[in-house]
């Protein structure tokens, strides 16, 4: 058996005791949880952590949130490799980022072939979208994951180097109601995992309108380089656009003042960012404009969004997750034009949320298999009602299935039979006119009306038989 370790007076986390320090003999019995500085013993490394049973079931809560939230909008779940090439995170996330120029662990393996422990998902899942040929899939194809990313950033308070996300990615569709879509999922996430949550959101634009910002950008900074940090001064000229980003004090004045990005914005991405918004609206998403939310990652187009936790007078708090739009990714790395968008949530972060509100853990029923209706919608207007609803179905356990990116009935019923699902609602422009849906029995072809305030109450009866 191993030595009972013993508490020294060394006060840092680091595991290794200060050089000449004393060492208590007597051993001091441990809470559970608690790290003790012990030289005795097997290390853990720097940034590295344990999760303990005892915190383990707030991260099951998350698990079964995730799991939940994404089953029920038919996102599969896909696991790619901790590992890739080196060279497909310095691709994608761009090599003038924090994560690529401090944080990314790389080595050699022992072919001699330079690879890197995953700092994000995003690149993996584009790879494996192109190398398994997904664009011939029914598009957009959704997929979300789960595990643990790597980063070798400063330990402190809710930041690790290994830490763990889940995520989602949705591939091949560019309309704005998949953006108000992705950020709804977020939300019923670190909602239902038991937080309150709040969405900061801006634009990046695209490659066209971009660079004209950048290049207002530096000329305003330029004018205020002596103002600036020592890193500003270097990302002035490296890296303009994470600028906006900079936490110093002394440069948070300049940054209010720069020019805003939504105001350099090409027609289209105006158009895209506008129209997010209103779905977000309609979705009653919870959000904030925010004109220097940029994102750290080079690979990001139009829609960027962060999710914290709403508290009321508390000071800047960390993000609890982020995503964004990248449509040009996986041309990038080779494959087609091909346009998407995704999130992450920082499991460590929820939980610590979940931990300082002393929450307990209330599982939530998982919803297995495939979707057990489908919601069908013609016209905008009518698109405009169904995520809605959509939302207030499925916030009743109904897992549903949708393709509001798209137009033709013909195409969505097709998809519904696909599918097998029992019922399909239907709202068209006569129902957004009378309040009402035609739920249709995919069996037997019968289609009834139904006042939409009782929509509900009907399918979970009608789904109990
Ligand atoms: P990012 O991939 O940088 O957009 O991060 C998405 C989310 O992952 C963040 O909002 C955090 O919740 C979480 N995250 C990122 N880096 C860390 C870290 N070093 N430790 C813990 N959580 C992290």
């Amino acid at each position: 058996m191993s030595p009972r370790p013993m508490r020294n007076s060394n006060k840092r986390n680091d595991p290794v005791p200060a050089k000449g320090s004393p060492v208590v003999s007597e051993p001091i019995p441990l809470k559970e949880g608690e790290v003790v500085n012990s030289s005795s013993g097997p290390q853990l490394v720097r940034g590295m952590r344990d999760i303990l049973p005892s915190e383990k079931r707030l991260w099951d809560r998350v698990w079964r949130a995730s799991q939940l939230e994404f089953e029920s909008r038919e996102y599969d779940r896909i696991e790619t490799p901790i590992m890739e090439e080196a060279s497909l995170f310095q691709r994608s996330i761009g090599r003038v980022t924090d994560i690529i120029e401090k944080e990314m662990y790389v080595f050699e393996d022992p072919g001699g072939s330079r690879v890197a422990l995953r700092p994000e998902a995003t690149a993996s899942i584009a790879r494996a979208y192109i190398r398994h040929g997904m664009v011939s899939l029914p598009q957009p194809v959704r997929l979300w994951y789960w595990g643990p990313m790597f980063r070798h950033d400063r330990p402190q308070a809710g930041r690790y180097r290994q830490f763990f996300q889940s995520g989602a990615e949705v591939v091949g569709e560019q309309h704005p109601v998949v953006d108000a879509q992705v950020i709804m999922t977020a939300i019923a996430i670190v909602r239902r995992s038991g937080l309150d949550p709040l969405v900061s959101i801006n634009s990046t634009g695209c490659k066209m309108c971009r660079p004209q910002y950048i290049e207002q950008l530096v000329a305003y900074y330029r004018t205020r380089r002596s103002q600036l940090c020592q890193d500003c001064k270097k990302r002035l000229v490296r890296n303009p656009l994470r600028l906006l980003d900079c936490k110093e004090e002394q440069c948070k004045s300049v940054k209010g003042e720069a020019p805003q990005i939504v105001d350099s914005l090409c027609p289209e991405c105006k158009d895209h960012f506008v129209r997010v918004l209103e779905y977000c609206d309609e979705l009653e998403i919870p959000y904030q404009l925010s004109s220097s939310l940029v994102r750290g990652l080079d690979y990001y187009t139009k829609t960027v969004f962060e999710v914290y936790e709403r508290t009321e007078g508390a000071g800047r708090q960390d993000a609890l997750g982020g995503g964004g739009r990248y449509d040009g990714l996986l041309e990038l790395l080779g494959g087609r034009p091909t346009p998407g968008i995704g999130f992450s949530l920082g499991v460590d972060r929820i939980v610590n949320a979940l931990k300082e509100k002393q929450t307990d853990v209330a599982p939530g029923a998982a919803i297995e298999g495939a979707p057990q209706i489908f919601f069908a919608q013609l016209g905008e207007q009518a698109r405009r009602q169904a995520i809605v609803l959509v939302e207030r179905i499925r916030q009743e356990g109904i897992s549903v299935a949708e393709q509001f990116s798209k137009d033709g009935l013909k195409g969505q019923l097709e998809r519904a039979n696909r599918l097998g699902v029992r019922y399909t609602v239907i709202l068209g422009q006569k129902e957004v006119l009378d309040g009402t849906v035609l739920v249709r029995d995919m069996e037997g072809g019968v289609q009834e009306i139904i006042d939409r305030q009782k929509l509900v109450e009907m399918l979970k009866k009608k789904l109990a038989t």
